[in-house]
């Protein structure tokens, strides 16, 4: 009989990992290196959700089995945050409009695809809000919490401005993407370096150049 509050102990525990393994992809330069191969995407849908570089998709790896030995997770607990994180990671960056209602409703608990577009955004200050895949409360815990775009959802520029290209798209630029410095007139490391405002700012430090 399996003890089910052990099970949701695990399961809340290891998504509150994967937020801040999340908030430290884009605040850590070396690891947004990598991590940005998921925000090259220039139309949010359901295959960005598999939009990962093979490194990070190792370390994410890596960093759940210590996270699932430390804890003394189930198999079955680590069963079911697979198949939710899998779930959830498609259904909040599908490209759909929920009707407002039940979109502010599961925003109680659940990210949802108007959420986390806004994580999506080429706006610095947007891309680095919303790191929750599963539970809301995290990024309001940690008030990294963004409700709307500012330019609204049908306006706001997905992607990355640094790689305004489509060549970005092709698997072998991207695979060796952690290694580009992206396009220089746009490249958010060259925008701090000339004191633009906050928002403009690289995800990182200027070691991303
Ligand atoms: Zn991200």
């Amino acid at each position: 009989m399996p003890n089910w509050a052990n099970i949701l102990i695990a399961i809340v525990s290891l998504d509150l990992l994967i937020y801040f393994q999340h908030l430290f992809s884009h605040s850590i330069p070396l690891f947004w290196r990598v991590h940005r191969v998921h925000h090259t995407d220039h139309d949010i849908d359901v295959t960005t959700g598999l939009r990962f570089h093979p490194i990070e998709i190792l370390a994410s790896m890596l960093i759940k089995m210590a996270a699932i030995l430390l804890l003394g997770a189930s198999p079955l607990a680590v069963m079911i945050f697979e198949i939710l994180l899998n779930a959830t990671a498609m259904f909040n960056h599908g490209n759909i409009k929920l009707p407002k209602l039940l979109d502010r409703f599961l925003r109680f608990f659940l990210v949802t695809p108007d959420m986390h577009r806004i994580h999506h955004s080429q706006q610095q200050d947007e891309t680095d809000s919303n790191y929750g895949f599963n539970l809301t409360w995290w990024d309001h815990l940690f008030k990294t919490y963004r409700a709307e775009p500012q330019a609204g959802h049908d306006r706001m520029k997905i992607g990355l401005p640094e790689f305004p290209g489509t060549d970005v798209q092709r698997l072998d630029v991207m695979l060796s993407l952690p290694l580009k410095n992206g396009s220089p007139e746009t490249n958010r490391t060259d925008a701090k370096k000339t004191d633009e405002k906050p928002q403009d700012r690289p995800h990182n430090s200027t070691s991303d150049n």
